[in-house]
């Protein structure tokens, strides 16, 4: 062991002397992670034995400030790894990733467990009160509290060792579970042998079934069990036979017997995560989990989710009907099963939208899309994008721009990776490599938003569809809740908010895709040039209302599954989870012919990780907050109304988690949330 050495040698521990700070990505190598974290741990953990130990009376300064300030050098290596993993990783990198996830779960106990710097927070929190502080300050203080409690920080003795006990082996379920979705995934697939195996798939689909095919080695097309690859098959294909065959295998993931059942992995990690939260003094793990949230209690989160569910059914039964109407008119007699649903949709959608890809797409360059984000951000916000050419990224596809106020000042840098590849994880997400603070100094953040568009041939145009562009939006909309942040504290910036407040921005965003002004303005035809016509605008939003009810029903029956299960006590943790699951539809009432977004023994939001365990309900929670927020700008008059723009900026961007959500909410609107412009939205305040 020769520290010196490996931190001459290692870039990653060297000063980062790019522009703006960006890492060193031409010399980070795969090999430098182990040996930087080493060094970085290290740090962190002397800096916080230097606040734990120190001879004066804590104060905010000494101790709450110092340690929203600590493990920087951590955070730094932290963003460029799990980017690195995410975006452009290698067999090297994760090998590094496996070797370093025991270290780091240490670490994080190393930090929580800290028993003399928990003892000054909790003392300074104690008289928190009298203290004087502003409120950022006090806010500061109660979520760093909040931090160490809910990670067992005030458990003594055998109930702090057991507490420790479980996350290690709660960490190894999860990872457990995840892997078992994986080799289910991975193991299946569905041969697409003739011609007519291949019937009614659009070319996409046929293009990409070849190329999973080619992925593993082999000739033809096959249908696997990812998503991008299964919801288009059951979509378009003309073969109920083959539809149902993917689709039960789709279904029982994780729920065959063998090596890869995750059914008693299930019931262990629901039975630990009861003992948990009972360690901790609270009845259940949803009662546990829903303490931090903004919803704060089972009853509120329930209240939405009856509310919703039972408006949604009718709502069903009305979109049931246009399918059976038109199985009628051709013909089809069967009734409809849930691998017919959206094949029978889709014969709806065509036939009353006319929205066919190959007339919407030319209207939707990426390079435009990107642009016109840009131009809402800077119409609403006031920031401008400029490309920044020449720096060293770590992949030639990665756009890099500097982000800048009105005055010029620079408020953060934003890179863009739009294209899928190899190396990238699927889906699309925003992460970043350092956050906003002013403590110990200015710091703006670096961020990225990571999409999976598929990259058109050489000189051609990439083109996007209606969805693509709203995912665009969306997770721009994240990218912006990590710029404008503009708080004092690193723990309370950006997108650290609550996390059934963390989808406002985002979903929030995704509202000016549909906004006339701007789809004449940008959504120009490719060759042509031609802005796209308000008949056509008209006929995207009507077609994407349609199948509402149907989402809907699945995504609150996943919700109201998730809810159930983590709301029972200790003593009643089911033995067979997947039976209670069926019997809470059954008792639910949820119709035949539609299924669910996830079954338990695949449900990666709730087992691969706990961030939506009791949680799955967040998406539509921050969808009340979104319809809601976009109707300011409508009773304004205006998608851009100045005044609305600067509340919002103000209140929800650049706030970060400074202020309780409900009251920052409050603060940009003017009152609480209605529920009322989401059922609009949702199609679910028509008449039954
Ligand atoms: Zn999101």
């Amino acid at each position: 062991m020769n520290a010196p050495e490996t931190t001459l040698s290692n870039p990653l521990l060297q000063p980062w002397t790019a522009p703006h700070g960006l890492p060193p990505f031409d010399a980070i190598k795969p090999e430098h992670f182990a040996p930087a974290f080493e060094v970085a741990m290290r740090e962190h953990r002397a800096e916080l034995d230097a606040i734990a130990s120190q001879g004066e009376a804590p104060t905010f300064d000494n101790t709450v400030a110092r340690l929203d300030a600590s493990g920087r050098l951590m955070a730094r290596l932290d963003g460029v790894f799990h980017n690195l993993c995410a975006s452009e990783t290698s067999d090297a990198l994760q090998a590094a990733q496996r070797e370093l996830a025991q270290p780091m779960a240490a670490h994080s106990n190393a930090i929580y467990l800290n028993g003399p710097l928990f003892a000054r927070l909790d003392e300074l929190h104690g008289r928190r009160a009298s203290l004087g502080l502003v409120a950022e300050r006090r806010r500061l203080l109660e979520q760093l509290h909040s931090d160490f409690v809910r990670a067992g920080a005030r458990l003594a003795g055998t109930d702090r060792e057991r507490f420790a006990q479980l996350n290690e082996r709660l960490a190894a379920l999860m990872t457990t579970f995840g892997q078992n979705v994986l080799a289910d995934e991975a193991a299946y697939r569905l041969t697409l042998a003739t011609e007519a195996d291949m019937a009614g798939l659009p070319a996409f689909v046929r293009d990409a079934a070849r190329q999973a095919a080619a992925d593993r080695g082999l000739s033809g097309a096959v249908i696997t069990l990812s998503r991008s690859l299964i919801v288009p098959f059951l979509t378009f294909s003309d073969r109920r036979d083959l539809r149902e065959a993917a689709w039960r295998a789709w279904t029982t993931r994780g729920e065959h017997d063998g090596p890869t059942d995750n059914r008693l992995v299930i019931r262990e990690i629901l039975e630990l995560r009861a003992e948990q939260a009972s360690l901790l003094g609270y009845t259940s793990y949803a009662e546990y989990a829903l303490a931090n949230s903004m919803a704060r209690t089972h009853d509120s989160v329930m209240r939405l989710l009856d509310d919703v569910w039972s408006r949604a059914l009718p709502a069903l039964e009305r979109e049931r009907a246009e399918l059976a109407g038109l199985m009628k008119e051709q013909g089809v007699t069967h009734a409809i099963e849930p691998w017919d649903w959206r094949y029978w949709a889709e014969q709806v959608r065509q036939r009353r939208y006319a929205i066919d890809d190959a007339e919407v797409k030319p209207y939707f360059p990426l390079e435009r899309m990107v642009a016109a984000a840009f131009d809402c951000a800077e119409r609403l916000f006031g920031v401008r994008f400029v490309k920044r050419d020449g720096l060293k990224l770590y992949h030639p596809d990665v756009n890099a721009y500097e982000v800048r106020a009105r005055d010029g000042s620079l408020v953060g840098v934003f890179l863009h990776d739009n294209f899928a590849r190899p190396s990238k994880r699927s889906g699309a997400w925003m992460s970043q490599y350092r956050q906003q603070t002013k403590n110990g100094g200015a710091v703006t953040p670096i961020v990225v938003n990571n999409n999976n568009f598929a990259k058109s041939a050489p000189g051609q145009p990439t083109l996007l569809s209606f969805d693509d562009v709203r995912t665009l939006f969306h997770e721009f909309g994240h990218g912006l809740h990590g710029l404008l942040s503009d708080v004092g504290f690193e723990r309370l910036s950006g997108t650290n908010v609550l996390r059934d407040f963390v989808e406002l921005p985002s979903q929030l965003f995704e509202h000016w895709t549909t906004e006339p002004e701007v789809l004449r303005r940008h959504a120009r035809h490719v060759v042509t040039g031609e802005p796209i016509a308000d008949a056509l605008i008209e006929r995207l939003k009507r077609a994407r209302r349609f199948g509402q009810a149907f989402e809907t029903v699945r995504y609150t029956a996943s919700a109201l599954t998730d809810m159930a299960v983590h709301a029972l006590p200790r003593s009643q943790v089911p033995a067979d989870p997947v039976a209670f699951e069926a019997q809470v539809l059954r008792e639910r009432g949820l119709p035949s012919g539609v299924g669910v977004n996830h079954r338990f023994a695949h449900f990666q939001h709730l087992f691969y990780g706990a961030g939506y365990a009791a949680g799955y309900y967040v998406y539509l929670w921050a969808e009340v907050l979104d319809a809601d927020a976009f109707d300011a700008f409508t009773e304004a008059g205006s998608p851009f109304d100045a005044a609305v723009a600067q509340r919002l900026l103000k209140h929800i961007y650049a706030a970060g988690d400074s202020v309780e959500p409900g009251a920052t909410y409050e603060a940009f609107r003017g009152r609480a949330a209605r529920i009322e412009a989401m059922l609009e939205k949702k199609g679910l305040l028509q008449p039954a």
